[in-house]
């Protein structure tokens, strides 16, 4: 530990975001980098604990209680702190492939379980993890290091997200030839199509993209496994497969009026918009736009909140997200103490700026949609809602009920669901005979990842569901272990 009394002397700070009533102008990044020596600083708050929570990664209360990589937080604090940036960034990659994805977009379960936090704000973990690896691009200490040699085994892995990309580093690092297919036409799945430009630049997702390239992971895009190669193909030319394909399926909302126009899934909205930026800088118009609309997001969770930074941006002419839970507390309650993941309310950078453009924070809690009201063109013009009672829950039915003569109406021309996804879809698991479990998921313990097909495993939002960068990078690594165990008899991967 570089200091001990740090925590005492230093108050905790975070990077800030570009003022949002500009960043809503334009879809660049809206973080900004803390300067290098209040970085430092912040790493002397490490208390460089004998039990550091920060990266235990344990699930308590069903979500990760510190980091899920265990990334080697006190060592990377004190490395900052004495300002060798170098070795940070060497301690940095022994367990995370890319910390410049989870520097930016992880909700930092690690700051949650933070030791200081029981009782001063926590270590500033995130801002210092994405300021060591962009400074890592900067100096050019990041190049590629391709395998000294190969082992003859080739694995292909199905899907580009973070998941089938920590997979695909690992295998190659180990020495196998490693294809990744991708049936979208650039690679990074959520990490390019799902989160938008101004949380997570794809320039930045390239960048990683390339360096894996140079490294000798081979790419192939636009092939759907199962539809422009059949899954058992795969299976016949390579000695291993992983699946990586995400949870895709999204969760609809089949009430009354959802056949109208102008209702669209999140994805829908959020995949067009980004690829139309980045092939024509919106030009081609091939997105659903938002401008000039009255837009609705049923849904939170990081989709919504993307939706709402999307239609922002867009130029929307009113904005409101509906949430059916209730709003969560300022503060931790007390059956969500230390170290669980804090349940308490936060606002998120969209959030932040619908409050900015219309003075009031967007969200509307405890609200379930009933009916999509349509115009004489059939395009939805209103919903209509009723608020929700969760300390009523119905008796073998809803965890809530219905308030009575709660109903209204609001005017809504564009409506995104941002209700979750269920689970993979299903031709490739169809084609290789994987069985999936009883939420649809590919079916494969986490640890072994092994399906019920010899030499096939699954790793991701496809096997655990959906779930969070932070994790896919967990289950690719260790997916990429158990591969390599499976055709060498044992593995020095981590
Ligand atoms: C809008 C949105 C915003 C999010 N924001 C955050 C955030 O801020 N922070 C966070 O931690 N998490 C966030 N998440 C969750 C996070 O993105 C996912 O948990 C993570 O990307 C899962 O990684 P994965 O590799 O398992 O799957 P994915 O990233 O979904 O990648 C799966 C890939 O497989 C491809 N694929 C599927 N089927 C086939 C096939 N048959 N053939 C070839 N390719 C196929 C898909 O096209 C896709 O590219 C967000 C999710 C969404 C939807
Ligand atoms: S729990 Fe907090 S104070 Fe303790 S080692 Fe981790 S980051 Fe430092």
């Amino acid at each position: 530990m570089g200091k001990p009394t740090g925590f005492m002397e230093y108050e905790r700070q975070v990077a800030t975001d570009r003022a949002p009533e500009l960043r809503v102008l334009d879809w660049n990044e809206f973080h900004e980098h803390m300067p290098v020596d209040a970085l430092q600083e912040q790493g002397a708050r490490c208390m460089d604990c004998g039990v550091p929570f920060c990266h235990t990664g344990e699930m308590i209360g069903g979500m990760a209680a510190g980091c899920p990589i265990h990334n080697l937080i006190p060592e990377w604090n004190d490395l900052v702190y004495r300002g060798h940036w170098h070795e940070a960034l060497d301690r940095l990659h022994k367990t995370n492939n890319f910390p410049e994805f989870t520097g930016r977009v992880c909700p930092a379960p690690c700051e949650g379980s933070c030791v200081l936090g029981i009782i001063e704000p926590a270590v500033t973990i995130k801002s210092i993890e994405c300021a060591i690896v962009d400074r890592g691009f900067e100096e050019g200490w990041i190049v590629p290091q391709p395998p000294q040699e190969r082992t003859g085994k080739t694995i292909a892995v199905v899907g580009s997200g973070p998941a089938g990309l920590s997979a695909a580093a690992q295998l190659n690092k180990a020495g196998h030839t490693v294809t990744v297919y991708e049936r979208d036409d650039r690679i990074g799945g959520l990490l390019m199509y799902g989160i938008p430009n101004m949380k997570l630049d794809k320039e930045i997702v390239q960048r990683r993209v390339d360096l894996l390239k140079a490294e000798g992971v081979q790419f192939v895009v636009n092939c759907a496994i199962g539809k422009d190669l059949p899954a058992d193909k795969l299976k016949n030319d390579f000695d291993a497969v992983v699946l990586c394909t995400g949870a895709t399926r999204p969760r609809d909302l089949p009430i009354p009026g959802r056949e109208l126009e102008g209702i669209h899934l999140a994805m829908d909205f959020l995949r067009p918009n980004t690829r139309s930026l980045l092939d024509s800088k919106h030009e081609d118009g091939k997105y659903i736009s938002a401008k000039d609309k009255h837009v609705i997001v049923i849904g939170g969770g990081d989709t919504g909140t993307d939706c709402i930074g999307t239609s922002l941006r867009h130029g929307c002419k009113t904005l409101t997200n509906f949430e059916i839970v209730p709003e969560p507390p300022a503060e931790r309650a007390a059956n969500n103490p230390w170290p669980q993941w804090p349940k308490i309310f936060r606002v998120d950078y969209g959030h932040e700026e619908a409050a900015d453009r219309y003075g009031a924070d967007p969200r509307v809690f405890e609200i379930e949609t009933v009916e999509f009201i349509g115009d004489e063109n059939g395009h939805v013009k209103a919903l209509k809602t009723t608020e929700v009672d969760w300390s009523k829950p119905v008796p073998n039915g809803p965890p809530f009920s219905r308030v009575e003569g709660s109903e209204k109406i609001f005017e809504a021309d564009l409506v995104l669901l941002a209700l979750g996804f269920l689970g993979p879809e299903s031709p490739v698991a169809e084609q290789l005979g994987v069985t999936c479990d009883g939420r649809s998921n590919y079916q494969a313990e986490h640890g072994t990842f092994t399906t019920n097909v010899d030499g096939v495993f699954a790793a991701g939002d496809c096997r655990r569901g959906q779930s969070l960068v932070v994790w896919a990078i967990n289950e690719g690594r260790a997916v990429a272990r158990e591969c390599d165990r499976y055709l060498m008899g044992s593995s020095n991967l981590p």
